[in-house]
């Protein structure tokens, strides 16, 4: 028996590669993950407890990269549930306080010149510590175009919004002809300098990244783009291909992670993902630290791991190998470094912002 990934999933490698295809295939339920690994008992209890709180969707692509005797494989522990998500006293819904940061449904704005425009609530799958848990996968929130032409009609009369971050959800699950909508919409508007997408679809679904696409995207230019990798099992040749296509229609490509426990808060997994990663000529930009989000206690650090971590890769890895470690707080993202912590107090580490705001983090034990 072959063991080619389409094979497992009996499918042909010509429907494995359509995005299409994936979308339409993805695993929903703890039955149908148990035709490709099975569940330890702690996955499946979770998946039975959670499903309604927090949708359990993955793509068969992204499931052929999950090793199938190991419940604490990195790519497994992203996006299967777990019990531990039950057993997090102190995570809040919103901890960034978006809803309040929003002058139109949609829209987070925190800074003068730039918003994240949160253009849908689907993603290829569900990422356990996904920031947006509030939004994302729920139903009630799926967006109507009057809602989406509402943003954009906010956008239009706030000249001071330069930088416009298509995020959501993630805007490659739309249809090419719905984004290009979007983009043609935004780049009508003489103020919008560039246009930026956050998209975690070169990871868990890097078949969406079609010529097609790539074609509709360089016609508004300039429009950059974050990704999303995590661990180095997610550099696969499909999502090294996905970047390449990205980077070759002159779009640049840099990378979002979170620091995670257990998935990437050593530093030799670290170096080995950042390293790779600008093999790939994609960027690492940011890892932020976990927010203090309901259900993912599990995945917290605590502040000085991820501080002794970024210090030790500086001399030991290329400079654009190291990403800034920041902490995203409702007055914007703050750089984190020894020097940025101004006081202690308890388990609270207290930060200031670019404009003056200090910020109380309670910070992971
Ligand atoms: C992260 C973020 C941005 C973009 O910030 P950069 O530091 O420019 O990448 C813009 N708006 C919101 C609400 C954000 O969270
Ligand atoms: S891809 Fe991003 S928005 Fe979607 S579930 Fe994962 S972290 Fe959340």
């Amino acid at each position: 028996m072959s063991d080619a990934p389409w094979d497992r999933f009996g499918a042909t490698r010509e429907q494995w590669c359509d995005w299409g295809w994936q979308m339409r295939q993805r695993i929903r339920s703890a039955e149908e993950l148990a035709k490709i690994i099975p569940p330890s008992e702690d996955e499946a209890a979770a998946i039975a407890a959670l499903g309604d709180r927090f949708r359990f969707v993955i793509t068969p692509y992204y499931a052929s990269l999950m090793d199938r005797n190991d419940s604490d494989c990195p790519v497994r522990r992203q996006v299967v549930p777990r019990l531990a998500e039950l057993d997090d006293p102190v995570g809040l819904a919103d901890p960034l306080d978006e809803v309040a940061h929003s002058p139109v449904k949609n829209l987070v704005r925190v800074y003068p010149d730039r918003v994240a425009f949160c253009v849908n609530n689907e993603c290829a799958l569900y990422c356990r510590y996904c920031l947006r848990k509030r939004m994302v996968g729920d139903e009630d929130w799926t967006m109507k175009r009057r809602e989406l032409t509402a943003a954009i009609d906010w956008i239009r009369r706030t000249p001071e919004i330069r930088d416009v971050l298509l995020t959501g959800g993630d805007p490659l699950v739309f249809a090419d002809d719905r984004l290009e909508w979007l983009l043609r919409e935004l780049r009508a508007i003489p103020h919008v300098e560039i246009i930026r997408l956050g998209t975690r679809l070169p990871v868990t679904l890097p078949f969406r990244i079609t010529d097609d696409l790539v074609r509709m995207l360089e016609r508004y230019h300039p429009i950059w783009l974050n990704t999303h990798f995590n661990h180095p099992r997610e550099l696969t040749p499909e999502a090294a291909e996905a970047c390449d296509r990205l980077t070759r229609a002159g779009i640049p490509v840099g990378n979002q992670s979170v620091l995670l426990a257990g998935i990437n808060d050593d530093i030799a997994t670290m170096k080995a993902l950042c390293e790779g990663l600008v093999r790939l000529r994609v960027r690492p930009y940011y890892c932020y630290q976990a927010q203090l989000l309901e259900g993912t206690a599990h995945f917290r650090v605590p502040i000085e791991r991820g501080l002794d971590l970024f210090e030790a890769l500086r001399g030991r890895t290329s400079g654009y190998a190291i990403p800034l470690y920041v902490l995203d707080t409702p007055h914007g993202k703050v750089p984190l470094q020894r020097s940025a912590i101004r006081r202690r107090d308890g388990d609270y580490v207290e930060v200031e912002a670019w404009n003056g705001g200090v910020w109380r983090e309670l910070n992971p034990t």
